[in-house]
């Protein structure tokens, strides 16, 4: 054999080892890409499973969390309701508190001046703009309005006072003050100091769990109150005439 022939026989055998090579690699190329689409198929499947795993667990963090913080809320507006009955306990022992006689009352005879809030503010018994006068919804919703009426009048404002608690629903809120200093010392005569002195609606369940069971309400929506004896209740909005 010569060195040519064997030269070509090494080119040949080359060739071979080199055509092997390229349709193995070919097969490699293959089967990876088959991998890759599998794997890819199975990702997605895992990646709807987790986000639908996420979304579940984040609509039941969610309304965990917003329960638990309407709760809290609804514990600091009691709490603030128990702070300024204790203010109206100690103007009532000033101002030899409330005893009805028989006769309709006058409202300082009951020992809250109307409006009461303002003058409980304005001799003393509650600091101007303490943060118990707010029910923490009610004055973030009315702060919100301020701002937006700021806006609209392009001032700032000077609101001395923004009170988110007032007169009960089915008190007769507005003027005049007689009509409602007579309908309060009536109420005050029939059900002397089980009677409701301060009203908050910001927080409207549907139900409230300690709520008493109740006839058909007029007007399906309930108040919580501060009454003259202290006691905080849940009350359902009627027709703004009862005496509660
Ligand atoms: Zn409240």
């Amino acid at each position: 054999m010569s060195s040519r022939d064997v030269g070509e026989s090494m080119e040949g055998r080359g060739g071979e080892i080199n055509e092997r090579r390229e349709t193995k690699m070919k097969g490699c190329q293959l089967s990876f890409k088959r991998q890759i689409a599998f794997r890819s198929g199975l990702t997605l499947v895992e990646l709807l499973l987790v986000s639908g795993i996420i979304t579940l667990l984040a609509g039941i963090c969610w309304i965990a969390y917003t329960s638990v913080k309407e709760k809290a809320l609804l514990i600091i507006c009691r709490n603030n309701f128990h702070q300024i009955y204790l203010a109206v306990q100690k103007y009532r022992d000033d101002y030899d508190g409330i005893d009805p006689n028989g006769r309709p009352l006058s409202w300082s005879e009951v020992g809250l001046p109307y409006p009461f809030m303002t003058g409980l503010i304005r001799d003393g018994y509650i600091k101007a703009g303490s943060p118990i006068l707010h029910c923490p919804i009610g004055e973030r919703v009315l702060k919100a309005k301020l701002e937006e009426i700021e806006r609209h009048m392009g001032r700032r404002l000077d609101l001395i006072i923004i009170s988110s608690y007032g007169y009960p629903a089915n008190l007769p809120p507005h003027n005049p003050s007689k009509q409602i200093a007579e309908h309060f010392s009536q109420c005050v005569v029939q059900k002397r100091s089980q009677v409701a002195i301060l009203g908050d609606h910001w927080h409207n369940p549907p139900r409230p769990p300690e709520a008493p069971p109740i006839p058909t309400p007029l007007f399906p929506q309930w108040e919580l109150v501060l009454r003259l004896d202290g006691q905080v209740d849940w009350v359902l909005v009627t027709d703004g005439k009862a005496c509660r």
